[in-house]
């Protein structure tokens, strides 16, 4: 793994992640240089005409994706289902995608995410349980309309 994220032009100096480095202007993202003096050094090198140094920041180191110890996506589980693998059947969609979908595109003409009907589930299922537990005050075993 890399421990530095280029070398400089000149002195071939480990210019670390985050580190601030300077850019030829003639060369652009070519070279790297780690400080004024080794971006001047090159210049009669490269034989530039109109050329300056450009300060800049190296990127933030990344965090290479094949490791496998960290979880790429937070996944909330119950307590009870934590030794199982999380599927979508744990929170099946509520909402018919295909009438949604239709309804977003003439309405508002707008494509719609697959997210959006686990996100409208979510709002679905609050609903209806606040729905329900009105409906159980008011000592009744059925859900009416009226108790949104
Ligand atoms: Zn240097
Ligand atoms: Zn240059």
């Amino acid at each position: 793994m890399e421990t530095y994220w280029r070398k400089c032009g000149s002195c071939k100096k480990e210019i670390n992640f985050n580190q601030i480095y300077q850019s030829c202007s003639v060369c652009k993202g070519k070279f790297a240089f780690c400080s004024v003096d080794c971006w001047d050094e090159h210049v009669p090198i490269m034989n530039h005409q109109n050329a300056w140094a450009e300060e800049n920041r190296a990127p933030a180191k990344s965090t290479p994706p094949t490791d496998q110890s960290q979880p790429v996506r937070r996944i909330v589980t119950s307590p009870a289902s934590t030794s199982h693998k999380s599927s979508p059947m744990d929170t099946e969609i509520l909402i018919v995608a295909s009438k949604l979908k239709q309804y977003v595109k003439d309405k508002h003409d707008l494509s719609t995410s697959a997210n959006v009907m686990d996100a409208l589930s979510r709002e679905v299922r609050r609903l209806t349980d606040r729905a329900a537990e009105k409906a159980m005050a008011e000592g009744r075993k059925t859900l009416m309309d009226r108790d949104f």
